[in-house]
């Protein structure tokens, strides 16, 4: 329960991709982890944590093993900091028939319809311009609510029969206040109280209620961003709470742009961890054929959250793949590799789950049904690193609010301490 309780502050604290960045940069300060720049010279100690971010939105850590040298291998765990959710258009105001009401476009699979009628916050990243010229990146959260509402059921009385579609375009407005006027800049730096002239922002919107325990004894978690902040919250966990390996480079790299695909300047389909590892491998060995022959021995997990059979719609599951809450990781299988996973990696991660103790489960999907993917094939291709994708069950993917249960976020933390343990 502990490492669950953990989960809650940390996701209600990562309201954006970029506030999950700033979490995760304190805590791994406050760890003693240190923190370098891509733009300047590494000098990497044996027996010592480390952390480096891109563009706000990812971050790798890492610790070196008690001997670091060129026999060093790496075990990492990769997941995602962003989430489906709506983001502010450049010309974010518009006004309607009394409304102030926000531009937003659609960033990700949005299932859409959970983002009406409830409380929506506002938070992101500011760029500002200071009197002298200079720029300064603001993270903000704005603390008034917003919403989009639904439309009555006197006014569309076929709703229950023919379903709720709205479109994107002409129905998701949240709505700001009343009134035909509205500066958007000055009101955010009222309510900021920053100084300067704003030049641009990356604003999201996000779930105002704060995450929570459910079920009769607690055994499930409601909370808005479990995919993917229940991976990195789990592994980051297990890093902290596992000692330095004698051999084994412990890392996690968590990426931003998973959501829409990854090809950004920090997603997974960037040079981020290739360029990291490099630099890893060249501060121990001038041959350039050393990061190749590390990364032939070593082994990449891509954790993202699996589909748990929902009790009113099991059909949509195939009959013998089907994983339950509570039950423990699902290891993710598909022929037409949407999923890094082979049987070489099950074996190994089974081995991992065995030692831990913990159960595990499989997920194929239907072959009638479209099979989602991870960042675990791209990584796969781009560092020829035996990987695989796993993940913990959940329901309500890509809702607003998502649902897992509490042990199988202790339990996958467990399989991850024996995968950072393991030389
Ligand atoms: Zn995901």
């Amino acid at each position: 329960m502990n490492f669950s309780k953990d989960l809650l502050s940390f996701i209600d604290e990562s309201s954006t991709a970029f506030h999950a960045v700033d979490v995760l940069e304190k805590r791994l300060l406050a760890n003693n982890y240190i923190p370098l720049q891509e733009s300047e010279a590494w000098d990497l100690k044996p027996q010592t944590a480390y952390f480096v971010s891109r563009a706000g939105g990812a971050i790798i850590l890492f610790k070196t093993p008690n001997n670091w040298d060129s026999e060093a291998i790496y075990h990492i765990v990769g997941a995602h900091t962003d989430s489906p959710c709506l983001k502010l258009k450049n010309n974010p105001v518009s006004f309607k028939d009394g409304y102030q009401l926000l531009n937003v476009e659609v960033y990700g699979g949005v299932l859409i319809n959970s983002w009406f009628d409830k409380d929506l916050l506002l938070g992101g990243k500011l760029v500002l311009e200071n009197p002298d010229g200079s720029l300064q990146t603001e993270l903000v959260r704005i603390s008034k609510r917003l919403r989009i509402p639904r439309l009555a059921i006197h006014l569309d009385r076929e709703v229950n029969k023919k379903g709720f579609v709205p479109n994107a375009q002409e129905h998701l407005f949240p709505v700001l206040g009343l009134g035909e006027d509205l500066d958007f800049n000055t009101w955010i730096l009222q309510e900021t109280g920053l100084q300067g002239r704003i030049l641009s922002h990356d604003l999201f919107l996000f779930d105002a209620e704060a995450s929570n325990f459910g079920g009769i004894n607690e055994e499930l978690i409601y909370a808005p961003r479990l995919d993917n902040l229940a991976s990195v919250h789990a592994s980051l966990s297990a890093m902290e709470s596992v000692g330095f390996s004698d051999n084994t480079v412990q890392m996690a790299a968590y990426f931003q742009h998973e959501e829409i695909g990854s090809e950004s300047q920090n997603g997974a389909g960037s040079n981020f961890l290739e360029a990291t590892l490099k630099r890893l491998s060249q501060s121990v060995s001038d041959h350039s054929a050393h990061y190749y022959q590390t990364m032939a021995k070593s082994f990449f997990i891509s954790a993202d959250m699996a589909h748990a059979v929902h009790p009113n719609y099991a059909s949509r599951h195939d009959a013998h793949h089907k994983p339950y809450l509570g039950k423990g990781p699902v290891i993710k299988s598909n022929a037409n590799m949407r999923y890094a996973t082979d049987a070489f990696a099950i074996a190994r991660f089974k081995q991992w789950c065995h030692k831990a103790e913990v159960p595990y489960q499989d997920f194929c999907s239907r072959n009638d049904i479209g099979c989602g993917s991870t960042i675990g094939p791209m990584t796969a291709a781009k560092l020829g690193v035996p990987t695989i994708d796993i993940g913990n069950p959940m329901l309500s993917m890509h809702s607003i609010r998502e649902l897992c249960s509490t042990i199988d976020h202790e339990l996958i933390i467990e399989v991850f301490k024996e995968f950072y343990r393991a030389n």
